[in-house]
């Protein structure tokens, strides 16, 4: 009942050029129609993107504010985000927190207004190498989760990203059953704080080091709902993982 979803995050990557090559690879696909694909895009390209893409792939921004407008230099709002057609945003990725310094309030601030302007939100979580070395990673998932949790009713148009900041951009992807663990304990954490029907509804991606090359096997695990891709989502292997359940 969770449709496979797969998310390309092109970060700060790629220029009109550099566009017009990933839309061509993704119109060429195919793209198994069963799979809602999104990519993330730089907000100054989110139109440019929007315009040449197929349909059937949706648009996401990579971070928005947590009002609707002000006095806020640099800032877009997730008003602006809708005001263009584009649905979706990527929040609390790990670069947003560790290298911009967002914590898991404003995160979850940011979270709530986007849902409450009516776009779809990609939620980042995900324990640092040194939280998984002291055993630490439930607890840093759960308060990550927990802080968004205190701020929304509605789940519906929540895809939780999954991403150990250790495995992403390093080559180090978390092996199926590391990654099959921590989805099972977020799932079973929002059936005891939330409710079974969330738990059993929202989707919850893997994101890290995902390639052609390792997707298969992470996707057959039951509670890996899909995938947050960053450096192969700029490359044609990004259709293989598209297609990983195919
Ligand atoms: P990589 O796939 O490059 O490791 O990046 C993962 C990521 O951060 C997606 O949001």
């Amino acid at each position: 009942s969770r449709n496979f979803w797969v998310g390309g995050n092109w970060k700060m990557n790629g220029d009109k050029k550099v566009i017009e090559g990933i839309v061509e690879f993704l119109k060429a696909g195919p793209l198994d129609p069963a799979v809602e694909v999104v990519v993330g895009v730089p907000a100054i390209y989110l139109e440019y993107a929007k315009n040449l893409l197929p349909q059937s792939v949706a648009v996401a921004a990579q971070n928005c504010y947590k009002v609707s407008k002000g006095a806020f230099t640099g800032e877009i709002s997730p008003a602006m985000i809708s005001d263009i057609g584009v649905k979706w945003v990527i929040l609390g990725h790990s670069e947003r927190r560790h290298v911009f310094g967002e914590n898991n309030e404003l995160v979850a601030e940011k979270v709530a207004h986007a849902l409450d302007s009516g776009l779809h939100v990609v939620a980042c979580i995900g324990e640092k190498l040194e939280e998984r070395e002291g055993g630490k990673t439930e607890e840093v998932v759960f308060h990550q989760t927990k802080a968004i949790a205190d701020k929304i009713k509605d789940w519906s148009k929540v895809v939780i990203a999954y991403e150990p900041v250790w495995a992403i951009g390093t080559g180090k992807t978390a092996t199926p059953q590391q990654a099959q663990e921590v989805h099972k304990k977020l799932r079973e954490w929002l059936s005891q704080h939330v409710s079974d029907k969330v738990a059993s509804e929202t989707r919850i991606v893997y994101g890290g080091s995902v390639t052609g090359a390792n997707c298969v096997e992470l996707s057959k695990e039951p509670d890996i709902d899909g995938f947050l891709v960053g450096g192969a989502s700029l490359k044609p292997e990004f259709v293989q993982i598209v297609n990983a359940r195919k």
